[in-house]
C-alpha cells in the first residue's frame, strides 16, 4: 500500500538518506532502527511533505497514488499519518477543538457530513479511554504541559480517531514507561487488526514484546542495511548496530 522506491532525500544541500526501498501492506508493522544521525526524522519529515526536505529521485506512492506533488494536508486526507518525535504545542487551542476540526477535515474531503458534537465526543472518549488519558486532558490546551508520555498517547488518541491507511510514528518509545509502552502497543494492535499499516522507528528493541512486527530494518548513514524479522531487533539488543556495520 506504501510503496517507496529508491528514495534519496536531501537537507539543507546535503544527501541524507541514498536510496531506500520499503513496501508496507495494510495491516503489516514494519520497525526502522538505528543509530542517532542515521535520517530516520529526515526519512519521516520527507513522507510526511516537509518542504525542507528534497526528494532528490525516487518514488513514494500510497494506494498507487504518487504522494510527492501532494501537499502536506493533502497527504494526511489520503490517509497517511505521520506522528513526531515532538508534537506541536498550541495553548490556544484545546485538544478537543484540535481533534474536532482534524476529524471533520477528513470527513469532508470524503464527502462526508462533520460529525456531530455528542457523536465526535463519544468517539474521542473512547479513543482517550484507549490510549489511557483522562477526559481532563480534553479540555487542556493541544499538547500544552503534557509529559513525553502523554504527548505520545495523545498521538495514539489521534490515530484511533483517524485509523488511517499508513501510519508513520517517529521515536515512538522516547520518554514511555512500561504502562504507557503498553497502551501504546494495543492500541496499535488495535489499529493493526483493521487495517492499518505501521511504520514504527526506535533506537530501542525492548518494547517490540508488546507487537509483533512483520519486518524489521536497519538503517545505517541513509541506507537500509539489512532487512528481517524481529531477530534484527534482538541482534541489535545484544550486540547494538555495529553488527550491522560494513
Ligand atoms: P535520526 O532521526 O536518525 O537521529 P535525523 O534524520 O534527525 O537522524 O538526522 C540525520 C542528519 O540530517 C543529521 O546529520 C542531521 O543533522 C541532519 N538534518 C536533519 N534535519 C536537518 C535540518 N532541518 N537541517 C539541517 N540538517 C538536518
Ligand atoms: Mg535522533
Ligand atoms: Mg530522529
Amino acid at each position: 500500500m506504501l510503496e517507496i522506491q529508491s528514495l534519496a532525500i536531501s537537507v539543507a544541500n546535503k544527501t541524507i538518506v541514498e536510496a531506500i526501498d520499503l513496501t508496507i501492506n495494510a495491516g503489516e508493522i514494519h520497525v526502522l532502527m538505528g543509530p542517532n544521525g542515521v535520517g530516520k526524522s529526515t526519512l519521516t519529515r520527507a513522507l510526511l511533505g516537509d518542504a525542507d526536505y528534497t526528494i532528490e529521485s525516487g518514488s513514494l506512492r500510497l494506494g498507487g497514488l504518487d504522494l510527492l506533488p501532494l501537499s502536506i494536508e493533502q497527504r494526511a486526507h489520503q490517509g497517511l499519518f505521520v506522528a513526531f518525535q515532538h508534537p506541536v504545542t498550541i495553548p490556544g487551542v484545546s485538544n478537543l477543538q484540535f481533534y474536532k476540526a482534524m476529524v471533520n477535515a477528513h470527513r469532508q474531503v470524503q464527502n462526508l457530513e462533520p460529525l456531530d458534537a455528542i457523536e465526535l465526543l463519544a468517539q474521542v472518549k473512547q479513543a482517550a479511554q484507549q490510549s489511557g488519558l483522562n477526559e481532563d486532558f480534553l479540555y487542556r490546551g493541544l499538547n500544552d504541559g503534557f509529559s513525553g508520555g502523554e504527548k505520545k498517547r495523545n498521538e495514539l488518541l489521534q490515530m484511533l480517531l483517524l485509523s488511517p491507511r499508513i501510519a508513520v510514528v517517529d521515536e515512538i518509545d522516547s520518554g514511555l514507561d512500561v504502562d504507557a509502552l503498553k497502551i501504546i502497543g494495543q492500541g496499535i494492535r488495535h489499529l493493526q487488526q483493521q487495517g492499518t499499516g505501521f511504520l514504527l522507528i526506535t533506537h530501542y528493541p525492548h518494547w517490540l514484546e508488546y507487537l509483533t512486527p512483520d519486518q524489521v530494518h536497519i538503517l545505517l548513514a541513509g541506507r537500509i542495511v539489512q532487512s528481517g524479522g524481529v531477530e534484527l531487533a534482538d541482534q541489535v539488543a545484544n550486540q547494538g548496530f555495529q553488527a550491522f556495520a560494513a
